[in-house]
């Protein structure tokens, strides 16, 4: 069934993370009609971290909309985080279509046609004059693109411990999440393997949690192969290789690929969005964040392309004042 809003929308904004909230407050206390259109829930990618996530910053830095997130932690939970921006939405009333996926966005600057799916497979058509992007990077990882990649027991996402107790567990990677899930893995009596392609752990994981894996490597109670990759997976063993060629087994019952995420470019590109040859950095103001396409603008991690480390909640939620204060002074003076 088509169903078609007449009405022409000032702004959609794509995504429903913390950028994208941010910037449904800004266009909320502007006067701008608009609506933020999700893929899934609110704060998809937090409802996806590991279940007993800790966040790395403090409570103060992840708010938006001026609203207090008060915590009795130095580093809020991530069940803390949910609350918060559920009640950030309360309080806003914030105009969000849930569980609805933009398959398409037509038009130009002034009259953009935005195509969606429900849930049920409803098929959706909204108008607007601008369009905010703000999607993250989390639904897409960086795969390995190797056989065996596809199996049920291999996983991009950790989400906690407990079912791998006694199992045969290989992390990839060797920056936080890579360190994080091994060490909550070991504590729960799995046998830990992580697999690194680089000399040593990165120098970026956090000070207090580096000392703890590096030890439980030293102490071998967890095992680690540096400068090594993982060639293939099958159900019972998986296949490394080292620099020199060499290639050996081990046996293996679960893997988790701690090997990062990227934004969907390829949307971007099918946008019109060009992106940078190094990088894959879109194309955008750096005072506005409108891209090369006009009256279509980036918020939050995407503005990075693939340089993924540059833009966090901490500086995203900002975006969303610069953006929805360069579209109301575009459209007013109309
Ligand atoms: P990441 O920082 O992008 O690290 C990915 C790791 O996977 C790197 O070590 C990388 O190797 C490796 N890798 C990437 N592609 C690979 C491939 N094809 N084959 C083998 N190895 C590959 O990802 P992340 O650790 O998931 O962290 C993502 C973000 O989440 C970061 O900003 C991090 O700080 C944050 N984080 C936050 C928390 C928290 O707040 N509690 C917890 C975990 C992570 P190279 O080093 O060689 O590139």
């Amino acid at each position: 069934m088509q169903q078609n809003l007449i009405k022409i929308l000032d702004v959609i904004i794509i995504g429903a993370g913390p950028t994208g909230l941010a910037c449904a407050i800004e266009a909320e206390q502007s006067g701008l009609d608009y609506l933020v259109i999700e893929k899934g829930c609110i704060v998809n990618s937090i409802q996806n971290f590991p279940l007993q996530m800790i966040f790395f910053t403090t409570p103060e830095l992840l708010e938006i909309g001026g609203m207090p997130f008060v915590s009795p932690y130095q580093k809020p939970t991530r069940m803390e985080a949910l609350k918060y921006y559920r009640r950030v939405a309360d309080t806003y009333q914030i105009k969000i279509n849930l569980y609805e996926t933009v398959v398409c966005v037509e038009g130009t600057d002034g009259g953009f046609q935005v195509r969606t799916q429900t849930r049920e497979k409803n098929k959706c058509l909204y108008k607007a004059k601008k369009i905010v992007l703000a999607t993250g990077y989390y639904d897409i990882p960086n795969f390995l693109n190797i056989s065996g990649e596809n199996l049920e027991k291999v996983k991009h996402y950790y989400k906690e411990a407990h079912p791998y107790y006694g199992m045969d567990v290989v992390v990839i990677g060797g920056k936080n999440s890579a360190a994080v899930a091994a060490l909550d893995l070991y504590r729960a009596g799995a046998r830990v393997t992580l697999v690194h392609r680089g000399k040593n752990l990165s120098q970026s994981i956090k000070y207090w949690i580096k000392p703890d894996i590096e030890n439980r490597i030293k102490a071998k109670e967890i095992s680690a192969f540096f400068r090594t990759n993982v060639i293939e997976i099958s159900p019972k063993v998986i296949v490394l290789s080292d620099q020199t060629g060499k290639t050996w087994s081990i046996n293996n019952d679960f893997v988790f690929a701690m090997t990062g995420y990227r934004p969907d470019l390829e949307f971007f590109k099918s946008l019109g969005i060009s992106l940078s040859s190094k990088g894959q950095r879109p194309l955008i103001s750096k005072d506005t964040y409108e891209s090369n396409v006009p009256g279509i603008y980036l918020a939050g991690v995407v503005v990075g392309g693939m340089m993924t480390n540059e833009v966090f909640i901490e500086n995203g939620r900002f975006h969303g004042q610069v953006v929805i204060g360069d579209i109301q002074k575009k459209l007013n003076q109309k």
